[in-house]
């Protein structure tokens, strides 16, 4: 029986971090059991912001794998491919700007978001504006099912259903409408207690030891009214705390919220405690990362073996493409 295909990508804009894990890369782990998945690393989606200083991406990819296989991506049931090595996306890009209308881009939530967010680079670009629709190729080239992604992420996979629709009743039915498959969103903030980023340098690594865990920890803001060991505090409002949601079992967000509302218990103990459930949750990828960082040469193969196993799907939907479109030009 065949099984429902998934599709999903990563930008390789660095090492993953906690936000990534929890709302990414725990749920793709156990989607590899009912799911065919190809999962992708968007080296062009990088492109789309980082085009000024793209000689980090190569080192960008090999990262993300590493952490991807260190979190339990399996390739042998699934294909962790790089999108660039596929050119077929691009050239599926290419014919579904021609049946896009520049409405439905501009009106992506995102596209307005980050291009004030992001002052210090100019997004006034073709290929920024565009990027989602890049992301509709990414999809329907594999003809996914389904899409896993967070709530932020949700309005693209409705651009992509439109896309698809727009597209089968012009040229007849080629496209799946890929459902989106909501990841449940875990607020994890960052060590200054804005939303977890690399961009905001106040993530923790999958890759950052013991150690560093605890550095990054022990200054993490907390409650700001709690200023003295003996005020109270409230969790409610300290992302301590919204850790604590993400990674401690019952007894110790019980015994974290108590002692922090009683003053029984200082931010240095609740945050030594976080750092024991977080490093037990990072034990295996820790356990698994040095041997992939010391064969960077496998981790080459296993994208080199996806890439070629992605590309004959994308090969045989662009031939599909091409005849419903009628620019599949078969002598007679
Ligand atoms: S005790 Fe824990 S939850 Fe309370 S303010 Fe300190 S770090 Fe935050």
């Amino acid at each position: 029986m065949t099984r429902p295909r998934i599709l999903s990508g990563m930008r390789p804009t660095g090492p993953l971090h906690l936000g990534h894990l929890t709302g990414a890369l725990d749920n793709w782990r156990a989607l590899q059991d009912t799911y065919e998945c190809f999962f992708v690393v968007v080296d062009w989606h990088a492109l789309t912001t980082d085009y000024a200083n793209p000689s980090d991406v190569r080192q960008n990819i090999l990262e993300v794998t590493i952490d991807w296989l260190a979190a339990g991506l399996d390739p042998a049931r699934s294909t962790l491919f790089i999108q660039s090595l596929v050119p077929e996306h691009a050239e599926l890009h290419l014919l579904l700007s021609m049946i896009t209308p520049l409405g439905w881009l501009e009106r992506v939530p995102s596209f307005k978001e980050q291009q004030q967010q992001i002052q210090e680079k100019d997004l006034s670009t073709y290929g920024f504006l565009g990027y989602p629709l890049l992301q509709s190729a990414d999809i329907m080239i594999y003809k996914a099912n389904a899409v896993p992604v967070g709530e932020d992420q949700a309005p693209h996979i409705e651009l992509a259903r439109e896309i698809v629709r727009r597209f089968n009743n012009l040229y007849g039915e080629v496209f799946p409408e890929p459902q989106t498959l909501l990841t449940e969103a875990k607020r994890i903030p960052g060590t200054d207690g804005r939303k977890m980023s690399k961009s905001y340098g106040n993530a923790i690594y999958l890759k950052d030891d013991p150690e560093t865990v605890h550095q990054k920890l022990r200054p993490m803001v907390t409650d700001p009214a709690r200023k003295r060991r003996t005020d109270p505090g409230n969790p409610d409002v300290c992302p301590v705390f919204d850790l604590h949601k993400a990674f401690s079992p019952e007894a110790t967000r019980e015994w974290a919220a108590q002692g922090c509302r009683t003053a029984g218990i200082g931010c240095l103990d609740c945050k030594g405690k976080l750092a024991e459930h977080m490093l037990e949750k990072l034990a295996q990828i820790h356990e698994r990362r040095p041997a992939l960082a010391a064969r960077p040469d496998t981790v080459w193969d296993v994208l080199s073996e996806g890439s070629k196993r992605a590309r004959a799907v994308a090969e045989a939907t662009m031939d599909e493409v091409r005849a419903a479109m009628k620019i599949r030009y078969d002598r007679p």
